[in-house]
Order: C-alpha cells, then sequence, then structure tokens
C-alpha cells in the first residue's frame, strides 16, 4: 500500500498541470466539498500522468476541517511529502492495484482517523484494475465506513467495470486540455470530431499528428502505444497512402483496434 504516489516526489512542476484545476468541473468539485456535499464515491475522469495531483488536491480539501484546504487546522498541518495519515492510496497513476493491495486499503479504512474527521481512499488507475481487483472495492463503493470518501482515478470511465462506475458520481477533469490536439482522441466523440477536423489534412500533416500523439505517450510511459503510432505513422509515409486512406488507416487502427501489422499487405 503506497500512501503517496511516485509522481508528487518529482521535484519540478509540470507545465501543463494548471489545467484541469481551471475547469468548471474542479470548480464544482470544489464547492461540493465545501457544502459537505461531496459523494462518497467518486470516479475522477482525467490523464494518467494528472491523477496523483489531482486526486491530492482533492483530499487536501476533503481532509481539512474547514473543508478550504491549506488553512493551517491541525488535518492541513498534518500534510507532509510523504502524504497524509488519513489519505490511504493504492495502485499508482498507470498503474492500477492488485487485489492485495486494495484488500490492504479496505482494511485501513475501517480504522478511525488519525487527525481528521474522515479519510479518503483514492485508487489510481481504477479502469485499468484487472476484475477481482476491481470486485473487492464494491463494497466499499457502495458502503464506506463513517467518513470515508473514495476516489476512483480513471483516464476512461468506459473501462470501469459497470458495478462500480453505477456506484460512483461520474466528473471529468479537465474538460478541455491545453495540450488538445497533440493527444489521441480518446472517446467517440471525441473520434469524430477529430476525423471532422482531419478530413482535408494531407498525409504529412496526419504524420506530423501520430508523431505528437507517439512522443505524449511515451513521455505518459505506454511505449508500446507509442511504438504503434510509430509504425503507423512510417507505414502511411512510406507506402504514399492518399489522404483519405491515411485518415481511414489512422482511425481503423486506434479507434477499432485493427492489427494493421498482420494484413497490411492484403488491404493496400
Ligand atoms: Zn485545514
Amino acid at each position: 500500500m503506497s500512501v503517496l504516489p511516485p509522481l508528487l516526489n518529482r521535484a519540478e512542476p509540470r507545465p501543463r498541470t494548471a489545467s484541469w484545476s481551471e475547469t468548471e468541473a474542479w470548480e464544482r468539485v470544489v464547492n461540493l466539498i465545501c457544502e459537505g456535499s461531496f459523494p462518497h464515491c467518486c470516479a475522477m475522469v482525467i490523464p494518467g500522468d494528472l491523477q496523483g495531483e489531482a486526486a491530492v488536491a482533492t483530499a487536501k480539501l476533503l481532509l481539512c476541517e474547514s473543508r478550504r484546504g491549506g488553512d493551517g487546522c491541525g488535518s492541513c498541518a498534518s500534510w507532509t511529502e510523504q502524504g497524509h495519515p488519513d489519505l490511504l492510496a493504492c495502485g499508482e497513476p498507470m498503474k492500477p492495484p492488485a487485489i492485495a493491495e486494495c484488500r490492504g486499503v479496505i482494511q485501513a479504512a475501517a480504522y478511525r482517523p488519525v487527525v481528521s474527521d474522515g479519510r479518503v481512499v483514492v485508487v489510481y488507475s481504477a479502469d485499468r484494475m484487472l476484475l477481482p481487483a476491481a470486485n473487492s472495492l464494491l463494497k466499499l463503493a457502495e458502503e464506506p465506513p463513517d467518513g470515508v470518501r473514495l476516489l476512483l482515478m480513471v483516464e476512461d470511465e468506459e473501462l470501469l467495470l459497470p458495478t462500480l462506475r453505477s456506484r460512483s458520481w461520474v466528473i471529468s477533469l479537465p474538460s478541455h486540455r491545453e495540450d488538445e490536439g497533440l493527444t489521441p482522441p480518446r472517446t467517440p466523440h471525441e473520434w469524430a470530431r477529430w476525423i471532422e477536423d482531419n478530413s482535408a489534412s494531407e498525409v504529412d500533416s496526419l504524420a506530423g499528428i501520430l508523431s505528437s500523439w507517439a512522443s505524449w505517450e511515451a513521455r505518459r510511459g505506454d511505449f508500446e502505444r507509442a511504438a504503434v503510432l510509430e509504425r503507423l505513422r512510417l507505414v502511411i509515409q512510406a507506402k504514399r497512402l492518399s489522404r483519405t486512406m491515411a485518415l481511414d488507416l489512422i482511425v481503423l487502427v486506434l479507434k477499432e483496434g485493427f492489427v494493421f501489422e498482420h494484413s497490411f499487405g492484403d488491404l493496400w
């Protein structure tokens, strides 16, 4: 069981981190916490590399006596670089917890809080958990002990176990991103918009987009996905596809999950 994700130990703040905290969705989170009406189980939709700071920012408000955070109350004063005695976390951004880790936090959540009037349980990469781990959290999501708030950090709410999703209040952070366009679309809606925006794009410009997506995936640690994007870019450029074919291939591989290396020769 980790108390604080390693991401928080980074010495330098990352340049695009401010975006999620400037959204209306975050403002709503702050207001709900302030009013004391924040739900017991919340699924926060946010890219993996921002999950650490968003979870901690939420916990700082939830664990504060006045719910405002950073006011020097006993609970706020208990934050250290290692975390907070009433913050329990399992998994890491980009790395879902195994069932043993989940059980560990479930057990710990049953104890009385140390300095606050409640506890916060954060589950990172909750959308990537294996079924047994996700199932183990159902009871906590359904009936958390008094004062316990469960935060499920997810990149894609559609991938969250439906029985967990149905027990969660889902909020998307951020609703728009500073680096929008440099990251691959995620949802069908984003894909539809991307296809529309790029219907007249030249092959070189599509290749440039693939390249920036590959860098983004590599930065967030998904080297496998980055490699797929790079191979796709090479194929599009080397085969001199028309822009329509290039666009179709991108959608087929990235949106539909088509494994293009196996059948490429048969198709083109
Ligand atoms: Zn405080």
